[in-house]
């Protein structure tokens, strides 16, 4: 096959030169080659429209018209790739098909995007769960038939090492948990799985801490008066009972703000009662968690407060506070007399940034993916002499969670800690306002 053309050359050669011979013959050796020629390329022409024509026609035969030597060959050639070519598409379709039919059946939310969040394609489930239709809301942003605001800014944030938990647009009893990867040129595939039931189990975990720790504060309370009104009258006590009756009061002191912090944290984890979030000016907020943190060092520690920028920020106040103040407090608890702690509130093209850093006593870094856990210590012995809940960073991290801001956490051991709240830019940057009271 491969020589094919030569053996046409050469026939040709051939011919040509017989005509060259019999036109010797008859006199007319010139005018012989001349019509040889143009009968050849008469042929040529005549196979190269019928080729033309069964590649173009609307009525194209499947089958190639037929012919000898060389046009014969092309023709062969042309229908045997035409037909591989038809195989392998059909291939891929089938292929493409099995893959659509089972991501269909998938009991999870699946919907490809582009950049901008335009869609492609969804299965039966986001019909179902998100109320998209086929074919109108073809190539729509889906930021525009999903409309909560979490779900526009965890799309266009890119940052999607954690899911995002929402409700199903479509049914609001149904609970999401929406991942979403890149893939090809920036564009998105959301996945988002039915999590009601969790959500569920959740929510019966959360009401039953914030029952029992609401049920214990009555109780506590008395106690503690009782015991804070015995202790008043310390002469009347006898001396055996004293020591006992000084640790009680400790306990239930312990307790009262274990019994808080739990509180506060079923608060701050109820992602659907999220108090609103108003312009704050925190300058008076930082002065003050930093004379608070003056009183429970007892001048022991040198701390610093740096406020590099302006202290306009978007968000909840108390909930602010209640973090700040536990990194800040944290850090005097665990820093040995004599350290120092600085405290810095910053802006760079990132975002906006508040960093406490102690000269304390630290841990191993191996700690610190845990260390947000509820009741989670780095060393069990150290609460009992610090008095800490272990409820702490947890909630820190939820309230930067509340925040659309993130935790940091750096640390050495024997040579102190390092912790950083990032939050957004846009939470930053507002015009100016009165302070807020301390
Ligand atoms: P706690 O009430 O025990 O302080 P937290 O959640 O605030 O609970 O902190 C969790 C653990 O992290 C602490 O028990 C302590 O071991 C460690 N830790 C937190 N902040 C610091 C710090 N600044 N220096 C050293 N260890 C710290």
């Amino acid at each position: 096959m491969r020589n094919d053309w030569l053996i046409h050359i050469q026939r040709l050669t051939l011919a040509l030169f017989f005509c060259y011979l019999f036109g010797l013959l008859i006199g007319y050796p010139a005018w012989l080659m001349v019509i040889a020629l143009g009968a050849y390329l008469a042929w040529t022409l005549f196979q190269a429209i019928r080729l033309h024509r069964w590649l173009f026609s609307p009525e194209r035969p499947a089958q190639p018209p037929s012919s000898q030597g060389l046009w014969g060959d092309l023709f062969d050639g042309l229908y045997k790739y035409q037909t591989e070519h038809q195989q392998t598409q059909q291939r891929l379709q089938n292929l493409i098909s099995r893959v659509q039919d089972s991501v269909n059946a998938l009991r999870d939310v699946v919907v490809m995007t582009d950049s901008q969040g335009n869609m492609e394609w969804w299965n039966q489930t986001a019909e179902n769960l998100l109320g998209l239709r086929k074919p109108t809301d073809r190539g729509q942003p889906i930021q525009n038939l999903v409309r909560t605001p979490r779900f526009k800014r965890y799309f266009m944030s890119k940052n999607y090492d954690d899911p995002l938990q929402i409700r199903s647009p479509h049914k609001p009893d149904v609970i999401l948990s929406i991942h979403i990867t890149l893939f090809g040129e920036d564009d998105r595939l959301i996945v988002g799985q039915d999590i009601s039931r969790l959500h569920h189990l959740e929510s019966v975990r959360q009401d039953f801490i914030s029952n029992v720790s609401h049920e214990l504060r009555t109780p506590l309370t008395v106690l503690s008066g009782y015991l804070e009104t015995i202790l008043d009258h310390q002469e009347d006590i006898p001396p055996r009972w004293k020591r006992a009756l000084h640790q009680m009061q400790q306990q239930s002191l312990r307790m009262q703000a274990l019994v808080a912090d739990l509180l506060l944290l079923s608060r701050l984890e109820d992602h659907d009662h999220i108090p609103p979030q108003r312009p704050l000016n925190l300058e008076l907020l930082l002065d003050s968690i930093k004379q608070d943190a003056e009183a429970l060092s007892g001048g022991q520690h040198q701390i610093t407060l740096h406020k590099r920028t302006h202290c306009r920020f978007i968000g909840d106040e108390a909930q602010l506070r209640s973090a700040f103040s536990n990194l800040v407090f944290n850090a005097v608890k665990y820093t040995p007399a004599g350290g120092s702690i600085d405290i810095e509130w910053w802006e760079d093209e990132q975002g906006v940034h508040f960093g406490v850093t102690d000269t304390g006593m630290g841990f191993d870094p191996i700690h610190i993916p845990r260390l947000t856990e509820r009741f989670y210590r780095v060393d069990p012995s150290r609460n009992t002499q610090t008095g800490g809940t272990g409820l702490g960073l947890a909630i820190v991290k939820h309230v930067l969670i509340n925040h659309e801001g993130r935790l940091e956490i750096q640390s050495k051991l024997g040579q102190g800690s390092r912790f950083v709240c990032h939050f957004p830019l846009s939470r930053h940057q507002l015009p100016e306002l009165p302070q807020t009271q301390p």
